[in-house]
């Protein structure tokens, strides 16, 4: 079956031209010149991935993903964000919401092919029927499922490929770079400060009230799962 991507974009003529060369590449597209159609398609039929532009019509793009990612049953929906914006706070910004990736206005269709392909490679449930353990986390690959103390942790894609990356290696400590070469991939350049964010939101979703946090920052150095207090190593 083709991959189903949705488009909420207002610009017409950039949604012709991305549906005639995601079409070429076997996609299936459906697109929402507004926000408010855009959630109506979404509740409708789960897409495999959402290409969302940030200023919309009634609903910014910005609430859409925000709406997304409170929903349970798209939460884990891809999504990566259109902005016209250069500034790196704003998309800085897309990705705290729940975006998966961005791609800056004015760019072309291969490139947002690339970061399509490269996004949904991240989502791809893995067929291993592999169990990842440590420090009270459990993720389960085959069925997605990720526990913490017997707790149900919602992660979204980057997060969940980045904590796989952390179990499969407890205790060691990796530069961004290491993580964006293990995570995302050598094909795409990604800032440093993308790992930041994704950091950032892992924490959130993993580190209950009370619980410790079990990603240890390691100054000038990068990022180690750590189930030990003040460890080393
Ligand atoms: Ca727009």
């Amino acid at each position: 079956m083709k991959p189903h991507i949705l488009l909420i974009e207002d610009e017409s003529s950039l949604v012709e031209l991305l549906r005639y060369n995601l079409e070429k590449e076997g996609y299936r597209v459906t697109a929402a010149n507004d926000g408010e159609e855009g959630l109506a398609m979404l509740n409708e039929q789960k897409p495999d991935l959402l290409v969302l532009d940030w200023m919309l019509p009634h609903v910014s793009g910005i609430e859409i993903c925000r709406q997304i990612r409170r929903k349970s049953g798209l939460r884990d929906l891809p999504v990566i964000m259109l902005t016209a914006r250069g500034e790196e706070a704003d998309r800085v910004r897309g990705l705290e919401v729940g975006a998966d990736d961005y791609v800056t206005k004015p760019f072309s269709p291969s490139e947002l092919i690339a970061r399509i392909r490269a996004v949904m490679r991240r989502a791809r449930p893995t067929a291993a029927d592999e169990v990842l353990t440590y420090g009270g986390i459990v993720m389960d690959l085959a069925s997605h499922r990720v526990l913490r103390n017997g707790r149900h942790i919602h992660l979204g894609p980057t997060e969940f490929r980045l904590m796989r990356f952390f179990l499969e290696r407890p205790g060691r400590v990796f530069t961004r770079e290491q993580l964006l070469d293990g995570v995302w991939g050598r094909d795409l350049y990604v800032e440093p400060r993308t790992v930041d964010v994704h950091i950032r939101r892992l924490r959130k979703a993993i580190n209950g009230d009370g619980e410790r946090d079990l990603i240890r920052t390691v100054r000038s150095a990068g990022y180690a799962l750590d189930d030990q207090p003040d460890g080393n190593g």
